[in-house]
């Protein structure tokens, strides 16, 4: 009985860590010591009853695995990794929990070996099938051919396995056999499918980089061919899941650029109707962190543990200001040195508060684009520019305030009417309250201003005077550290909030 409870309570323990609810997100990491035991862990989440088959494929050897999640999907068998000479202790208590009547091997001898097979057989498994083929071109056509004959088929690059992973939930789903070729030449795996199945719809994924326009162009005669492409192989897997998944709220994460748990992954996504996003280990792609909140995604199962995806693209995701693009634009620079007094130059003093800015809003999950991050001078209208091309939310100009005389003292946030008026009120009115109580500075309020970067920007957007560099007791707070970091702090909240009651 006191095992029993023992053994709840540490159940309870896991299913509290493992779920982190967020707002309305659900956040769930299959994680492991290494790829071995998330592929293990990954089994144990869906296959909780046993399975008939189960796949197996080498650890280190993408190239072979490529096409096995639309077999694991078919057999609904999960995928486990081994070594290319002998199981892990995970990966063998794992086959002997889920009592396969048959476990089909992929890939040659040497990917993986008789003695494999041998300790399969040793745990009680009946049926050890291989699926094999001279090159990993051959071996995606002898997978096809597992699959029901199929006039739809999905075309990726074989030499790298980003594609083929992130459309594998979508092949599987829909029974479409993945076939690889190479940049220049259409494989031969690819050619006699398409001709002994009458494929008249061919999926090509990946840029040109990956399959030549060349390749399809021939693929196209007779037959409708479509690509989705992508700058990276991160908007790759955004756009497979934008134009091929359709409406989901529930997306699987991987790193991009270790292909074990995306592999063993795929196929939980596919039973669960989810695509796979892939990520750098410790940022978020852009275009991740845009879909992710266009499409306010409300549940993640982040594949990998905290090596393999970092804790802080979490944060990254259900962060207060997760995917807006916020511009912040430190004023003057090079030769503008801006306003100088008290032995401060405006021109640096504003980096700094809009570096210390750009940290607080990036942990917050904001996109954030810098005019200028360094001693350089980008023009008026280039910093308008910098904003509407990477089709930012909102704008922030950082300045010090000055005057001939040194009595004037204290903080102002400008806007102005013509472009996004109220938004841009808004905006300076809340960070203008923060930043009068973080500083303790005069209160001039916000006002109307023609400035050229608040005056052209389409968004909202304001030009914030923080301080006087002319008045002695404003400057010698602007000098500190402290208070410039409390200034990037009060801007912040300001974005915060304004974001907050939209
Ligand atoms: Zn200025």
């Amino acid at each position: 009985m006191v095992k029993k409870l023992f053994f709840l309570l540490c159940m309870f323990i896991f299913i509290g860590l493992a779920y982190d609810v967020h707002a309305q997100t659900i956040n769930e990491r299959i994680a492991g010591k290494d790829r071995f035991e998330v592929a293990v862990n990954i089994s144990k989440k869906g296959w909780t009853d046993g399975s008939d088959v189960v796949i197996l494929a080498n650890y280190n050897a993408f190239a072979d695995a490529l096409s096995a999640s639309t077999l694991a999907y078919k057999y609904n068998a999960p995928i486990l990794l081994t070594h290319g000479d002998r199981l892990t202790d995970s990966t063998r208590e794992e086959i002997r929990r889920l009592m396969p009547r048959e476990v089909i091997v992929i890939g040659g001898y040497a990917t993986i070996s008789s003695d494999v097979i041998n300790q399969l057989k040793q745990i009680g498994v009946s049926t050890v099938r291989r699926i094999d083929g001279k090159d990993r071109y051959e071996v995606a056509y002898n997978i096809a051919n597992e699959l029901p004959a199929s006039q739809t088929v999905i075309i990726a690059y074989g030499l790298a396995f980003a594609d083929a992973l992130t459309i594998a939930p979508y092949a599987a789903q829909n029974a479409y056999p993945i076939l690889l070729s190479n940049k220049d030449n259409i494989s031969n795996g690819v050619l006699r499918y398409i001709s002994e199945n009458n494929v008249n719809q061919i999926i090509i994924i990946g840029g040109e980089g990956s399959i030549s326009k060349k390749i399809e162009n021939e693929l196209q005669e007779n037959r409708s061919v479509t690509r989705i492409s992508g700058a990276d192989r991160y908007e790759v897997s955004v756009n497979i899941a934008k134009q091929l998944m359709g409406s989901n709220r529930k997306f699987f994460v991987a790193s991009g650029l270790t292909f074990a748990d995306a592999l063993t992954g795929s196929i939980l996504a596919a039973k669960e109707n989810a695509p796979i996003l892939l990520t750098r280990p410790n940022v978020l792609p852009s275009s991740i962190q845009s879909f992710i909140h266009q499409n306010s995604a409300s549940q993640f199962v982040i594949l990998g543990g905290n090596a393999s995806v970092q804790q802080n693209i979490f944060d990254k995701m259900f962060g207060p200001l997760a995917g807006i693009k916020i511009v912040v634009d430190p004023g003057h620079g090079k030769r503008d040195t801006g306003a100088i007094g008290n032995g401060l130059l405006e021109k640096e003093v504003v980096l700094d508060i809009g570096n210390r800015l750009k940290t607080k809003l990036n942990r917050a999950g904001a996109i954030v684009i810098m005019t200028r991050e360094d001693d350089s001078y980008p023009t008026l209208s280039e910093r308008v520019e910098i904003a509407h091309k990477n089709g930012a939310d909102a704008f922030v100009s950082i300045h010090l305030n000055s005057n001939e005389k040194s009595s004037p003292n204290g903080t102002e946030t400008y806007w102005n009417s013509r472009y996004a008026s109220e938004e841009s009120k808004r905006l300076a009115e809340e960070i203008q309250k923060r930043l009068v109580k973080n500083l303790g500075t005069k209160d001039r309020g916000i006002k109307q201003g023609n400035f050229y970067v608040i005056k052209y920007t389409k968004i909202p957007s304001v030009l914030v005077e923080v301080a006087f560099i002319s008045n002695p007791e404003d400057a010698k707070k602007m000098a500190t550290s402290t208070y410039r970091e409390k200034a990037a702090q009060a801007i912040f909240e300001g974005i915060l909030q304004f974001y907050k009651s939209e």
